[in-house]
């Protein structure tokens, strides 16, 4: 388990207003707050700048509050990171009170806290997800690297409620030899859909 940071201030790796570019949410306007520090490691993390807690700006919830009514969204992602290693009670609470949805990205590894509109769980082979994740998530991704990833993905959607959203995504380095195989395996078991990191196509952060 990881140590869960004081509540009052957040350790916020940046914060900016975007297209959201992956899952059910994708191409729509939301403003992204990425929490610093995670301690799941994925070999192919693309955040790994913000791995560390120190690496973030203290902010108070309400600086982070002020920079979203600035920004006019309707949609706030909290990211990271992962950004469960943050108790996340008091910035849901306020960030309802100025009648934002607000959606979480997590890896499900870390006690769950606060309240969300949308979660979008993505479990990751080197540190379990927590049972609790599981009935929560709104969608699962789960990121195909190779073809065994497919076992685990579908171990992974035994768990969830059935109105959740399944999405297979291919790890990006590996997109030119996993994405065939991805795609005939959503062709055979139509239940999984395909989420794809269109920021990066368009190249928005
Ligand atoms: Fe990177 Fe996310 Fe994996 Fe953490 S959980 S190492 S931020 S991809």
């Amino acid at each position: 388990m990881g140590v869960v940071i004081d509540a009052s201030q957040l350790y916020v790796y940046e914060y900016f207003y975007s297209l959201q570019g992956e899952g059910v949410y994708s191409g729509r306007a939301a403003f992204f707050i990425r929490l610093a520090g995670c301690n799941v490691g994925c070999k192919w993390c693309d955040s790994r700048d913000s791995w560390l807690r120190e690496s973030g700006k203290s902010m108070s919830i309400s600086e982070i509050i002020d920079v979203v009514i600035e920004s006019g969204t309707k949609i706030v992602v909290i990211t990271g990171g992962e950004p469960m290693l943050h108790n996340l009670d008091a910035i849901c609470k306020e960030l309802h009170k100025i009648g934002v949805r607000i959606h979480l990205e997590t890896s499900g590894s870390e006690i769950f806290s606060g309240s969300f509109d949308w979660i979008t769980l993505s479990p990751k082979k080197n540190k379990a997800c927590r049972e609790e994740y599981f009935m929560k998530a709104s969608e699962l991704k789960v990121v195909i690297e190779c073809v065994e990833d497919f076992l685990l993905a579908e171990s992974y959607a035994s768990k969830v409620d059935e109105n959740c959203t399944l999405l297979m995504q291919s790890e990006w380095n590996a997109r030119e030899g996993i994405m065939p195989k991805i795609i005939d395996y959503i062709k055979k078991y139509t239940k999984w859909g395909l989420s794809l990191q269109t920021h990066k196509f368009i190249g928005v952060e």
